[in-house]
């Protein structure tokens, strides 16, 4: 068995859904289970719906709704021409989307949204596309049943970015899933979305396809998880900053994780631990080009000592300074416990004897934060601080990888330095400003010249 999922844009419109079919037609002796996302761009217009009623322009709101509708009107009408099966589809799409019209005039009167209802509303993508996919791939004469993903991806109730069960998915995949398998069919079911032990519809957080097939691959004990996207792979850095980015065709599953966590945006942050867990390889390939390669994820691949190279801008440094931090057990904890009180999560933590510097990916509560750390010593700021994270499983294997990083980057100051624990990511902060030079030198120097 394999999972197979297909990104937003894999699945945009009825051509791209003529590839997914074309793809899972090569891999049907490997059993697979196809996960989709939302046709591209969907997800973004249903929680717009949703934000445009609730403050109060309904109109523009139901002007979406009916461009949506139509859209998903429309590309299921090409998939399917004139059969019985397009008939009921239309009229499950057109009800959906009925049903969504109303929710826009209730948020209209309430004038708020909650996490819960906006969890209803964002599902409805994933659950038309994966009806129309696996209408599709029946028109064309394959065995393919819906699975609503309420009924396999069980979550707890924290609506908007909920986790996953482990156990109840697994017991859920294995009674809905694996029988279709064995039956020879293919399961076709929506990402993103699960459901609460009550029901209740959640999602995993926005991107969270990919981690719905990770999680489904390691309950169904698959061979491998493919993640098939618009883009040829995992490559040495993103492309729209550094145009001579290379595929990376084998990374581990710890650098993939660093890279992932620090904003590469192929494959979902989450996406690798439960393939990890179970040791199940993750493949990225391209459904615009299913022949090229692509990038295997797995615990072996040829150790780097850098492997790709991520950039971030737009996050915020806090510096403090404390005498009082000298000897004082407990001091690094009360610190953290600010940013914990205020809900803002810490990335880059360096510390010395009378300092502690962090980076904040969200600054929403910087204000009420710095006022608190004001009691600690001396705060300061650096607001436009970015960030550059150099990962290969090699890189601490001798200082050279590290001397060499920083001395690409020049007369680009450097706020904080880090090794991750793992040896595996070596994190620089810089200013905003100087992310893209300093990318377009490393990239340079560890992948553009011949060493
Ligand atoms: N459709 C969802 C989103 O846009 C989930 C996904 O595509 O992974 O966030
Ligand atoms: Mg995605």
């Amino acid at each position: 068995m394999i999972v197979c999922k297909f990104g937003g844009t894999s699945v945009a419109d009825a051509a791209a859904i003529g590839r997914v079919i074309d793809i899972i037609e090569t891999k049907r002796s490997q059993q697979p289970v196809v996960v989709v996302s939302a046709l591209g761009g969907a997800t973004n217009m249903l929680l717009d719906i949703a934000n445009k009623a609730a403050s109060g322009e309904l109109l523009i709101a139901l002007q979406l709704v009916e461009q949506l509708r139509d859209r998903h009107v429309r590309e299921a009408a090409i998939l399917l021409p004139g059969s019985a099966e397009a008939d009921e589809l239309t009229a499950d799409i057109a009800a959906t989307f009925d049903d969504l019209a109303h929710l826009a005039e209730a948020f209209k009167t309430l004038g708020y949204l909650t996490p819960r209802s906006l969890d209803a509303v964002a599902a409805i993508g994933e659950l038309l596309s994966s009806k129309i996919v696996a209408a599709a791939f029946r028109q064309r004469g394959y065995p393919a049943t819906f699975v609503d993903a309420r009924d396999v991806m069980r979550t707890n109730d924290f609506f908007t970015k909920a986790e996953p069960d482990v156990d109840g998915i697994r017991q859920a995949s294995q009674e809905r899933l694996v029988p279709l398998l064995q039956q020879g069919r293919i399961p076709v079911m929506g990402g993103f979305v699960g459901a609460t032990a009550s029901r209740l519809t959640t999602t995993l957080g926005r991107g969270g396809s990919d981690y719905s097939a990770s999680l489904i691959g390691a309950a169904v004990d698959a061979t491998a998880i493919e993640i098939w996207t618009d883009v040829d792979g995992m490559l040495t850095a993103d492309p729209r900053v550094i145009p001579a980015a290379q595929l990376i065709e084998r990374i581990s599953f710890d650098e993939a994780a660093e890279l992932a966590a620090f904003g590469a945006k192929v494959l979902h942050p989450a996406t690798i631990a439960p393939a990890v867990q179970r040791g199940i390889p993750v493949y990225v390939f391209n459904s615009r080009n299913p022949r090229a390669k692509g990038t295997m994820i797995a615990f072996d691949a040829p150790r780097l000592p850098v492997r790709a190279i991520a950039g971030k801008r737009a996050t915020t440094m806090v510096k403090l300074r404390s005498s009082r931090m000298l000897l004082a057990p407990g001091f690094l904890r009360r610190v953290f416990e600010v940013f914990e009180s205020h809900r803002t999560s810490v990335d880059v933590v360096t510390t010395s004897e009378v300092s502690v510097s962090v980076t904040l990916d969200d600054a929403t509560n910087l204000a009420a934060i710095l006022q608190d750390l004001a009691a600690f010593g001396d705060v300061s700021v650096l607001p436009r601080a970015g960030l550059l994270a150099i990962v290969g499983a090699g890189i601490s294997d001798s200082g050279h990888a590290m001397a060499k990083a920083v001395a690409a980057l020049g007369d680009i100051p450097v706020h904080m330095a880090s090794l991750s624990a793992t040896g595996i990511n070596f994190t620089l902060v810089i200013d905003d400003e100087h992310v893209v030079p300093a990318m377009q030198r490393l990239h340079a120097t560890f992948f553009e010249t011949a060493v």
